[in-house]
């Protein structure tokens, strides 16, 4: 896939879509206790593939009156086909050096694998970071670490190689039951369940707003079947109480 992008405005918020690259998911992943027919029936519907997961890997940058902002970086180098997010920048005109805050809504690899160039220094060298310290200090556990199942520990050292470096410029939020602003028009929630830490990032301008929710939900089937999920999801039970309580799947407003 070629780098593109995607733009469109939430009020006076100029916003874009960035690819990083896509890869093709089997469907056991994705739909990891959902019957395989019903999930193919459902792909149909919507017009994707049936036999995989056609996964994009998608980022927004928004543009607040010159403040610019990057929501997650991408999954670097992680696979074959990633890593064009700096290129797909590039045909937007958006410097990485411009780039005031990076906020990211969970520290999987496919949303921190872009922290660093090849040299090891930052991809985005001026830019402020948040996370919720849930999630940093989850990855930063040693004893999450030990419990996590074998194959996934590979995770921990990836969040910790990635986060570490730009640890002096990240900002830990402590996020309780209610939004926390950053800074006018620009919130972030709790959503825990897909990761411990998770956070989804809610833009407000005028009379629109857009909810920016990461792996919170997945694809349109993880909305209409909530009970669904990903093998990727960290705490299943969180994530449908966090559904639930949070407004997520109904898709209220969530500021007043
Ligand atoms: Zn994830």
């Amino acid at each position: 896939m070629a780098e593109s992008f995607y733009r469109f405005s939430v009020g006076t918020f100029d916003c874009t879509c960035l690819t990083d690259g896509e890869k093709d998911f089997p469907l056991a992943e994705i739909f990891s206790n959902a019957p395989a027919e019903e999930v193919r029936l459902r792909l149909r519907e919507w017009g994707f593939r049936d036999d995989v997961v056609v996964t994009p890997f998608t980022y927004l940058h928004v543009d607040i009156g010159g403040r610019k902002i990057l929501m997650d970086v991408g999954a670097g180098r992680l696979f074959p086909s990633t890593g064009k997010l700096l290129s797909s920048m590039a045909v937007e005109g958006i410097e990485p050096a411009a780039i005031d805050l990076v906020i990211l809504t969970h520290a999987h690899p496919d949303h921190v694998g872009g922290m660093l160039l090849d040299d090891g220094s930052p991809a985005f060298p001026k830019a402020s970071y948040v996370i919720s310290k849930r999630e940093w200090e989850y990855w930063h556990s040693d004893s999450e670490r030990d419990r996590a199942r074998a194959a996934q520990r590979w995770f921990f050292d990836f969040a910790r190689d990635h986060l570490d470096p730009v640890r002096e410029r990240t900002h830990l939020v402590e996020l309780g039951q209610n939004e926390m602003v950053l800074f006018r028009g620009v919130g972030v929630w709790s959503a825990p369940g897909h990761t411990p830490g998770h956070l989804v990032v809610e833009l407000s301008s005028g009379e629109e707003s857009l909810l920016y929710i990461g792996d919170a939900v997945i694809l349109p089937m993880h909305l209409e079947e909530p009970s669904w999920h990903p093998v990727y999801d960290i705490d299943v039970a969180a994530r449908r109480t966090c559904a639930c309580r949070r407004g997520l799947l109904c898709r209220r407003r969530l500021s007043p």
